[in-house]
Order: C-alpha cells, then sequence, then structure tokens
C-alpha cells in the first residue's frame, strides 16, 4: 500500500496560484514505489494526473481521485566525446536549474530555453520552445513507465512525435507514459541560435556581437523577466493559446486587412500567427475580470491577479477566443492542459 496523503493543497504546486485540493497526493522516486502507486490507481479505478511543476495546467477547484509528482533526480553525462555529450536527467529536476547546471558543464545547444518554469519530465510533453530552440532540437531519448504493458520503455526522438507544442504525450497517447528520465544529446562546441530577431537584436543593443554561451543565457532570461510575469508574484501559465499556423491563403487575407499582422513563414505554405498579436489588436491587453485578466505587457498571458477561479479564467479564454474568431476568423487553442475535463 501507498502512503497517499488526502486533501492535499495544491495552491503551492500550480503557477496560476489558484486554491485546489487534490483527494489524494503521492510523490515517487523509485519505479517500485510508481507501480505500486498505479496499482491501486488502477484497483480502484482512480482517475490520474500526473503533476510536474504545475506551469502548464489550468486546475479545478477539486482533484478526485489521484495526483501522482515524479520526484526522480540526477544528472548524469553517459557519453562525452569530441562530437557529442549525451546527459541524462530526472524527471523531477527543475527545467531552469538543469539548463543552469549543462551552462556550467561546459555543455551546450538549451540555452535559449532557460528560465521555462516546470519539471524536466514534463518538458517532452509539450516539447518546450523558446527563441528559436525547441527541446526537439537536443532531444536524444527518455526511459518511461509504459501503463499499458506495465514496463519501463525507452522512446527515441523519432517515438516521441514531436511537433510544434505537440508529442505522442499530449495528443496521441495522453496519459500512457510515465516520463522518468530523458537523455539530450548536447555539444560542447558552443554554436549560438539566433534565429528570433528579438534575442539578436537585444545582444545587440547591449553591445554584444560575438555572443558565447553566458551572454545568451543571460540574454534570454532577461528578455524573459522582463516580459512576463513571475508565477509567485503574480498567477499565470505562460503563453494561454497555441500561435495558430494558417495556410497561405489565409495569411494573405488577414495581411491585406490588417498589414502590421504579425506572421512567420512555418512548414511549406503556412504561417504561424502571433496569438499575442490577435489578442492585443481585439483590444484584450491589460483586461481585468474580476480576479482574473490579461497581463498589461504581454496579451498572450492570462493572469490570476490573486483570489481567481478556474472558472473565471476559462470563461474569460472563451470571451477572447470568441473574439479573436470574429475580428480575424482565427480559431485559438488553449496550450495549457484543464484538468479534470
Ligand atoms: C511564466 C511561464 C513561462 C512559460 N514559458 C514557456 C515557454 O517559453 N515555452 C514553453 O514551451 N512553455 C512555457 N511555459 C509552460 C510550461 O512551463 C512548460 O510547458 C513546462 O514544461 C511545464 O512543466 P511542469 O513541470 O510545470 O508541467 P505540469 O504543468 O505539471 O504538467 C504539464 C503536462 O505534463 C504532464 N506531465 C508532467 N510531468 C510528467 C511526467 N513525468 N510524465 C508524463 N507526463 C507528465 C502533466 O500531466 C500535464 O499534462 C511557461 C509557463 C509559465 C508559467
Amino acid at each position: 500500500m501507498s502512503s497517499w496523503n488526502s486533501d492535499v493543497d495544491l495552491s503551492g504546486k500550480n503557477s496560476l496560484g489558484f486554491k485546489v485540493t487534490a483527494e489524494r497526493y503521492l510523490q515517487v522516486d523509485s519505479i517500485e514505489s510508481l507501480r505500486i502507486a498505479l496499482y491501486e490507481v488502477e484497483q480502484n479505478n482512480w482517475p490520474l494526473l500526473i503533476l510536474g511543476g504545475g506551469s502548464n495546467l489550468v486546475l479545478k477547484d477539486y482533484l478526485p481521485g489521484a495526483v501522482i509528482s515524479v520526484a526522480t533526480q540526477g544528472v548524469h553525462v553517459l557519453v562525452d566525446n569530441e562530437s557529442e555529450a549525451i546527459v541524462e536527467v530526472g524527471a523531477g529536476e527543475n527545467w531552469h536549474g538543469f539548463v543552469g547546471q549543462l551552462l556550467q558543464m561546459g555543455l551546450h545547444g538549451l540555452e535559449n530555453l532557460a528560465l521555462i518554469p516546470g519539471n524536466v519530465g514534463a518538458a517532452p510533453v509539450q516539447n518546450i520552445g523558446a527563441y528559436g530552440v525547441e527541446l526537439a532540437d537536443c532531444f536524444h531519448s527518455l526511459t518511461a513507465y509504459d501503463r499499458k504493458s506495465g514496463e519501463l520503455v525507452q522512446l527515441s526522438k523519432e517515438q516521441c512525435q514531436f511537433g510544434y507544442r505537440d508529442s505522442i504525450f499530449k495528443s496521441k497517447e495522453p496519459g500512457r507514459y510515465i516520463i522518468w528520465q530523458v537523455r539530450f544529446s548536447l555539444s560542447s562546441v558552443f554554436q549560438p541560435n539566433l534565429s528570433y530577431k528579438g534575442l539578436q537584436e537585444y545582444l545587440s543593443s547591449i553591445g554584444v556581437r560575438e555572443p558565447n554561451a553566458h551572454d545568451v543565457y543571460k540574454a534570454v532570461c532577461e528578455i524573459r523577466q522582463s516580459k512576463l510575469p513571475t508565477p509567485s508574484e503574480i498567477g499565470n501559465a505562460g503563453s494561454f493559446f497555441e500561435n495558430p499556423v494558417v495556410p497561405e491563403a489565409e495569411y494573405h487575407r488577414i495581411k491585406q486587412d490588417y498589414p502590421s499582422l504579425v506572421a512567420y513563414p512555418d512548414r511549406e505554405s503556412h504561417y504561424k500567427l502571433a496569438a499575442g498579436w490577435l489578442i492585443d489588436q481585439a483590444g484584450w491587453k491589460g483586461h481585468c475580470s474580476g480576479s482574473v485578466g490579461v497581463y498589461d505587457k504581454q496579451a498572450l498571458v492570462l493572469v490570476n491577479h490573486g483570489g481567481g477561479s478556474c472558472t473565471e479564467l476559462l470563461d474569460l479564454a472563451k470571451e477572447i477566443q470568441d473574439s479573436v474568431l470574429d475580428k480575424f476568423g482565427v480559431s485559438l487553442q488553449m496550450e495549457p492542459r484543464v484538468y479534470p475535463v
């Protein structure tokens, strides 16, 4: 039998800062304890949430069933030669802490993903991305517990089926795998990725022409801190909507009516529209609706000013989706997962 904790307050474990109670909560740090806990979950038919840092979830007031948090720790270099270093990291490690540790170790590739909240185990779920880099760029493989077979399995990059804010864990097989350890393929030679214009401009503005890894890491942290609210100060879940990807013809249609449209070429004959721009143009930036609202420095971020609830936030999100659809004919999809559905 596992030592589940009952009626656990998760207010400090979701970045929106909602008051949430879990019927049962357990932190696991060994496969044996995970197996036992899952056996009980299955025997009792409890709904199950795997919780990381709670920074990509919109949680309702009460979570019936079970919540399990994976606490696997450790960063280990498996291979280190001139061409490549493979590093394995526990799913329970803090993502930003891991990125900082790699920087100290002189292993490169993830600098642009600094300061993203949450744990390593959740990072592959939506293939986290920022400033021109996504997790898939440096991903090697992972170890996960497969609830279907009851076995630990190794999944390659191809098997994870990464896409824009997507993977097998998010859309194709949600709930099947519990990520335990993740391996990254990194390099001891630093090659800056400055494909994101804002990052390059920021570095130029502070007089850095040939940035090293520390410069990029620091610049990413500084830009993020100036644009995004810190969850411990203002509750939020980062970008609340995905940037919609539309066919070229639709992009031209909108661009004709709104020449200042912010968009980037995406996969063949498609454009990725800046959701923040669409929301801003629809007049939502800085809007308050009771205790929740739209962040005044970045319209893509919905916030809880304190005392807000999931229902209030989802009502606001729906109003925003309707107004963007009405104005631009574009449908916005929520990025964080709502639980329970
Ligand atoms: C201020 C702020 C900025 C952000 N910026 C970015 C950004 O730039 N780019 C970006 O991509 N995201 C961003 N995010 C979103 C979020 O930080 C990431 O998606 C992060 O990876 C979520 O990690 P977490 O541990 O908090 O996951 P959680 O929110 O706890 O969980 C997210 C999902 O992953 C599942 N999950 C968690 N752990 C595991 C596991 N071990 N095995 C299987 N499934 C698991 C959960 O069940 C859930 O479905 C931001 C969020 C905030 C609050």
